[in-house]
C-alpha cells in the first residue's frame, strides 16, 4: 500500500442549520428536527493545503433571506462572524492564501458558499456539477445560489468525469459518487493512522447509510443508491471511517483534528 503523505486533517465548523428529517431522507418524519453541522475539511499534504467543501456564504449571518431568499425561512441557522471559514483557517495557523486545492463535493448553498475566499486555488469538481448549478431543474433551484459561483467563472476549475488519485501517492482519492447532484463526489483521506471517507452529501445521516435511503432533492435517486452502496463498500473494504458531512452524531463523535 502506498505510504500516506497526508499529515493531518482538521474539521472546521461552519453554520448550523435546522431542518426536518423529511428534507434529508425520503419518507423521513417532517416533525423530527435535526441540527445539522456544515463543516469544511482542511487537509495538510506536502504538496499543499487541500480543502474539502467551503460551507455557507457568510452573507447569511447578517441577512439570510436577502442572500438565500425564501429558502432561509425554512432553514433556521446559527452562525457567528467569529466562526467564518477564513477565521477557522487562521485558527489552525494558516491563511486562506495557503489553500492550494479546493474540492467541492457539490454546488449546493451549504457547500459552495465560500469559494471566493480562494481566488488563486485550483478547484476540483465532478463533471456536470457547475453546468447544473447554473441552470438546475426549477424544483431544485432553491438549493443553488448563483451569486456563489458567478464570481468564480475565471477561477482554475478542473472538472473530473472519473476517479482521480490527487497526488499519485494514494493519500487523497477523489471519488465520483453522483446522484444527489450530477457531479457529487467523495474524498478518501489516507491519514497516518486511519482512513477517513468524506462523503459530502452522498448520504445525509447514518440511518440512511443502513437503509440506503435517498434524499428528496436528489437529481437521480437510482444513482444515489448505487453511490451509497459504493461508499459502504469503500468503508468496509478499505477499513475507512465514513464522515457524513451533515450527520450530527459524526460531528459529535469523530475527532476534529486527526493526525
Ligand atoms: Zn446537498
Amino acid at each position: 500500500m502506498a505510504e500516506s503523505k497526508v499529515r493531518r486533517m482538521w474539521t472546521l465548523p461552519g453554520a448550523e442549520l435546522t431542518a426536518p428529517l423529511a428534507l434529508l431522507v425520503q419518507g423521513g418524519d417532517p416533525n423530527t428536527l435535526l441540527t445539522l453541522p456544515c463543516p469544511s475539511f482542511l487537509i495538510e499534504h506536502p504538496k499543499g493545503l487541500v480543502l474539502f467543501d467551503t460551507g455557507c456564504n457568510p452573507k447569511i449571518i447578517d441577512d439570510a433571506v436577502g442572500y438565500w431568499g425564501e429558502t432561509a425561512r425554512h432553514l433556521p441557522l446559527k452562525w457567528s462572524k467569529s466562526d467564518t471559514l477564513d477565521k477557522q483557517i487562521e485558527g489552525v495557523g494558516y491563511k486562506t492564501e495557503d489553500v492550494k486545492y479546493v474540492i467541492l463535493s457539490h454546488a449546493h448553498l451549504d457547500h459552495a458558499g465560500g469559494l471566493t475566499y480562494f481566488p488563486k486555488a485550483k478547484f476540483i469538481v465532478g463533471s456536470n456539477e457547475l453546468r447544473y448549478a447554473y441552470w438546475p431543474d426549477p424544483a431544485r433551484r432553491w438549493a443553488f445560489i448563483l451569486d456563489d459561483y458567478i464570481p468564480t467563472r475565471g477561477y482554475d476549475w478542473l472538472e473530473l468525469g472519473a476517479d482521480f488519485d490527487l497526488f499519485g501517492d494514494g493519500s487523497l482519492k477523489f471519488l465520483l459518487t453522483p446522484g444527489h447532484t450530477p457531479g457529487e463526489c467523495s474524498l478518501l483521506v489516507n491519514l497516518p493512522n486511519r482512513k477517513i471517507l468524506l462523503t459530502g452529501d452522498t448520504v445525509h445521516v447514518r440511518s440512511a447509510v443502513v437503509t440506503e435511503a435517498t434524499m428528496p432533492l436528489d437529481t437521480n435517486p437510482n444513482q444515489s443508491v448505487e453511490s451509497i452502496q459504493r461508499i459502504k463498500a469503500i468503508r468496509d473494504m478499505h477499513d475507512a471511517t465514513m464522515w457524513i458531512t451533515h450527520d450530527p452524531e459524526d460531528w459529535a463523535e469523530l475527532p476534529h483534528k486527526i493526525e
